[in-house]
């Protein structure tokens, strides 16, 4: 059968959020804590396009609904797949959209190392790291894909518990440049309620124990969120529904970091082609910037994103200013 159109992913308004998706689109504003730290995290492994417009409606909406603060940190973690092209030009497409973050001015960026960009922020992971090594915490590993995957075909499922296949803490493999390392981030349940998605109980070691740094020497991206969010005073993490899988093990990092409060959690609901593919950064149809460069305001883009959100009933345009007035 011949796709159409809008099955090939060309037409945008083939857009929808999922019905199966958890939770009302808005927060009860009561438990929205007061004055909250929030941030926009993009990775810069690609363009802006409509799923970063529903993540920033939300995050600058409840921010300014509840009297706190976005901060803008760029999670360039992963060395190979990001680029300085994209970091540029996701900076100039917040400016075209009026998402000014309060802190720190989008010319921080521009003008050479910060704080809130992941690789100008290795030192700071390192000595997190040695932190988890003191308390024992902390061993190498050489499980690759296919240690897992050898794995699974032995057992006829993925592989799900304590450590690593290998039983590479066991093993006190040489800690060196070319070596994975892993956390022992224990067993138990994390508990929180979601303020979207509502009560969630989720294993933090269902997976095995976390890679803090990958073989290639990245340092792994649900460290680097909660070292950043707490060194940074996060009390709320706005974010897709996909990483609702991702967050026990943060919690639960956060927790061996030392964070005693750790933050309030809102997984929004995502943003798909109607034939449930996920939006791409490589995609033309949903960047941002081609929308912009074709014609559409920003205040039209966001009025656009808070009717997919379930947030609004139509498409009627929100100036970027006005965000806020979605979450009160
Ligand atoms: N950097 C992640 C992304 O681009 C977001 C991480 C987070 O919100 O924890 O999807």
């Amino acid at each position: 059968m011949t796709a159409r159109p809008a099955e090939r992913g060309g037409d945008s308004d083939a857009l929808v959020v999922p019905a199966g998706d958890p939770g009302a689109a808005r927060p009860d504003p009561r438990l929205l804590p007061v004055a909250p730290v929030t941030r926009f995290a993009p990775a810069p492994t690609g363009r802006l396009h409509l799923g970063h417009l529903v993540n920033a409606l939300y995050t600058w909406g409840i921010a300014r609904a509840a009297g706190g603060r976005v901060l803008l940190r760029i999670e360039d973690h992963d060395r190979q797949r990001s680029r300085p092209e994209y970091e540029a030009a996701l900076l100039d497409d917040l400016e075209r959209l009026g998402l000014e973050p309060d802190e720190p001015p989008i010319d921080a960026f521009r003008s050479g190392a910060t704080p809130y960009r992941q690789s100008d922020s290795r030192p700071v992971y390192a000595a997190a790291l040695d932190g988890l090594r003191r308390d024992g915490l902390v061993y190498a590993c050489d499980c690759s894909r296919a240690t897992f995957a050898a794995w699974e075909a032995e057992h006829g499922r993925a592989w799900r518990g304590i450590g690593c296949p290998g039983g590479c803490r066991g093993r006190s493999l040489p800690d060196e440049d070319g070596t994975s390392l892993r956390v022992a981030v224990g067993a138990g349940t994390e508990r929180w309620l979601d303020l979207l998605a509502g009560p969630v109980a989720d294993e933090p070691a269902k997976g095995g124990d976390p890679l803090v740094r990958d073989r290639m020497g990245n340092w792994a991206y649900a460290f680097c969120v909660v070292v950043d969010d707490a060194r940074h005073g996060v009390d709320l993490v706005i974010r897709g529904r996909d990483l609702l899988d991702a967050t026990a093990v943060q919690l639960r990092l956060a927790r061996l970091l030392g964070r005693e409060t750790p933050p309030q959690l809102l997984h929004h609901p995502l943003v798909r082609h109607a034939s449930g593919r996920k939006l791409s950064k490589a995609e033309g149809d949903t960047a941002v910037r081609t929308l912009l460069d074709d014609g559409a305001t920003p205040a039209a883009l966001f009025g656009r994103a808070a009717r997919l959100a379930g947030l609004r009933p139509d498409d009627t345009p929100i100036d970027p200013h006005d965000l806020g007035s979605l979450f009160r």
